[in-house]
């Protein structure tokens, strides 16, 4: 989903959500129905937190350039951590 931004002669600027590629150049304002065109924005990039950006920049970038290794993945540490109860009694390699 995307959010398109449309302004109405009486309302101003309306923000209306749909998905990616679908909107129409013209909608009715959603407050009094007159017709509205559609604006052209920068996108709301600088809002992103970047923590967040990195990971769905990983995962997007895992599902055509995964991560090459040279060995084995080590199992994650457990040290200091309880073993989840719920596979702790699953057999062990
Ligand atoms: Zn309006």
């Amino acid at each position: 989903m995307a959010t398109y931004t449309y302004r109405c002669g009486a309302d101003g600027p309306v923000d209306v959500r749909r998905p990616i590629g679908t909107a129409p150049e013209t909608i009715d304002c959603p407050a009094c129905g007159g017709p509205s065109a559609r604006m052209i924005t920068a996108p709301m990039l600088g809002l992103a937190d970047r923590g967040r950006m990195a990971v769905l920049d990983r995962t997007e970038a895992s599902r055509f350039e995964p991560p090459v290794v040279s060995s084995i993945p080590t199992e994650p540490r457990t040290r200091g951590r309880r073993p989840d109860p719920r596979t702790a009694r699953l057999p062990r390699p």
